[in-house]
C-alpha cells in the first residue's frame, strides 16, 4: 500500500519539479533574449553613431572625398565632393560611370589595378562653369594584401588656375604696352644716330616723339606700380571726414587749363556733403574720371560732377560728360586692366588703359561700389559710392 503512494507522490514531485524547472528555464531564456536584444540595439546605436560621426568628419573636410568598395561602387561621397561635381542625389551603391559619366575618372581608378596610388592628377570639368581639380587617388588593401577599395581626394584648383591665367595675361599685356613706346624710342634714336641729327628741324621732331614716348613709359610704370601696390593690399587708407565739394573744386581747378584748351566746361554741382575717405586717394579717383571725361568727351563738351546722399548712409558721386558715349558691350569691360574702347584714341590721348582699374580698386578699398552708364551720342556717367561722414571735416590742401 505504501509503494503506490510513494510512487504517486514521487511522480507528482517530479511533475512539479518539471513545471518549476520549465518555468525557470523560460524565464531565463526570456531574460537572455531581452539582454541580447538590448546588446544588439546598443551595438546598432553605436554603429549608427560612429557612421554619423564619420559622415560629419568627412563633410567637414574642404576637399572632396570619395570612397569606393572592392567592386568599384561608391560607399561614401562627402559634401565637398557633391558640391564640386554638382551631385544632388544619393549616389551610394553606384559605380563612378553610373554616377558621374566621367571616363577619365573611371580610367584613373582602373589604373590603380597596376599601381598603388596616383598623385596630383589634373582633371578639367567642362560645363556651365569650367572647373579644374587635382585628384589624389590610392588603392586600399586588406591586412592579407587583397584590394579592399579605393579612396579619391579632390582639390579645387579653379581659383589658382584663374589667377595663373590672369597673371600670364597681365604679363603679356604689360610687355606689349612697354614694347610699343620702347621700340619707337629705339627706332628714332637709331635714325638720329644714322644722320638725322644733322638736320635740326627733323632732329627736333624726332626728339619730341622720343620725349612723348618716354612720358608714356613713365605714366605706364607709375600706373603699374599703383596697381601692384593696391593689389598687394599694402595700401593703408588715411580715412577721415572730407568735404566732398572742396575736393571736387580742387580737382576741377587742377584740370582747368586742359579743359580750356579743348573748350570743355567743368561744373561742380556737389552739395554740402561729407564723405569718409582718404583725401589723396579720392583726388586720384576724381582726377582719373575727370581726365577721362575731358579726354574722351570731345571738344566743347560739359563735364559735371554731382553728389547725392542715398539711403543706407552712403553718398553717390557722379562724373558726367555729354560726349560720344560708350557702346553697351564695351561698357561692361571698361574697368578691366588694359581694356580700351578705341585703342588708337586712348594711346593718342596718352592713356595707359589702367585708369579705371585703379579707380575701381581705390573705391573698393574704401568699401564702395563703382559703375557706369552711357548712351551713344549722349554721353557717359561714372558713379561711385562712399560712406557719408559726420564730425570734423578735413579740407584738401590747395
Ligand atoms: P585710358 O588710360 O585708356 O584712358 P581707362 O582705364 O581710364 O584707360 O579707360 C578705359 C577706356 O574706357 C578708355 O580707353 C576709353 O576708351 C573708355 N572711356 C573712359 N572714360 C570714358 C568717357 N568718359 N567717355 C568715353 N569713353 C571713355
Amino acid at each position: 500500500m505504501l509503494w503506490p503512494i510513494l510512487t504517486a507522490f514521487s511522480l507528482a514531485a517530479l511533475v512539479c519539479l518539471q513545471v518549476w524547472w520549465r518555468g525557470r528555464f523560460l524565464r531565463i531564456q526570456r531574460a537572455s533574449r531581452t539582454q541580447i536584444e538590448a546588446l544588439q540595439e546598443e551595438k546598432r546605436r553605436t554603429a549608427l553613431q560612429m557612421q554619423t560621426q564619420q559622415e560629419v568628419l568627412f563633410d567637414s573636410i574642404v576637399e572632396g572625398v570619395l570612397l569606393l568598395d572592392e567592386r568599384g561602387r561608391i560607399q561614401l561621397a562627402n559634401r565637398a565632393f557633391a558640391t564640386l561635381f554638382g551631385v544632388t542625389v544619393d549616389i551610394r551603391g553606384r559605380t563612378l560611370m553610373e554616377a558621374l559619366r566621367l571616363h577619365e575618372l573611371a580610367d584613373l581608378v582602373k589604373s590603380l589595378d597596376s599601381q598603388k596610388q596616383v598623385l596630383g592628377y589634373e582633371l578639367k570639368l567642362s560645363g556651365l562653369s569650367e572647373r579644374w581639380l587635382q585628384v589624389n587617388a590610392a588603392a586600399i588593401f586588406n591586412g592579407d594584401g587583397r584590394r579592399h577599395g579605393t579612396v579619391l581626394v579632390f582639390h579645387d584648383l579653379t581659383r589658382l588656375k584663374k589667377l595663373e591665367s590672369a597673371r600670364q595675361e597681365f604679363v603679356a599685356n604689360v610687355s606689349h604696352e612697354l614694347r610699343t613706346p620702347l621700340s619707337l624710342i629705339k627706332g628714332y634714336v637709331e635714325t638720329l644716330l644714322d644722320g638725322a641729327r644733322d638736320n635740326p628741324e627733323v632732329a627736333t621732331k624726332f626728339l619730341q616723339t622720343i620725349d612723348r614716348n618716354a612720358e608714356r613709359l613713365k605714366l605706364l610704370i607709375e600706373d603699374l606700380l599703383t596697381i601692384s601696390e593696391l593689389e598687394s593690399g599694402r595700401v593703408k587708407l588715411n580715412l577721415s571726414a572730407v568735404a566732398l565739394s572742396s575736393v571736387v573744386a580742387k580737382v576741377l581747378e587742377d584740370f582747368k587749363t586742359r579743359a580750356a584748351a579743348k573748350s570743355v566746361k567743368l561744373v561742380n554741382q556737389v552739395p554740402d556733403l561729407a564723405v569718409r575717405a582718404d583725401v589723396d586717394r579720392l583726388e586720384q579717383v576724381l582726377g582719373n574720371l575727370v581726365d577721362n571725361a575731358i579726354k574722351y568727351g570731345g571738344a566743347n563738351c560739359t563735364v559735371t560732377v554731382g553728389g547725392n546722399a542715398r539711403e543706407g548712409g552712403h553718398v553717390e558721386v557722379s562724373v558726367q560728360d555729354n560726349g560720344p558715349g560708350i557702346p553697351p558691350e564695351a561698357l561692361k569691360r571698361v574697368f578691366e586692366r588694359f581694356y580700351r574702347v578705341d585703342k588708337a584714341r586712348s594711346r593718342e590721348q596718352g592713356g595707359t588703359g589702367l585708369g579705371l582699374a585703379i579707380v575701381k580698386h581705390l573705391i573698393q578699398s574704401h568699401g564702395g561700389r563703382v559703375w557706369a552708364t552711357s548712351e551713344l551720342g549722349r554721353g557717359t556717367t561714372f558713379f561711385f559710392t562712399l560712406d557719408q561722414a559726420t564730425g570734423n571735416l578735413q579740407q584738401p590742401l590747395l
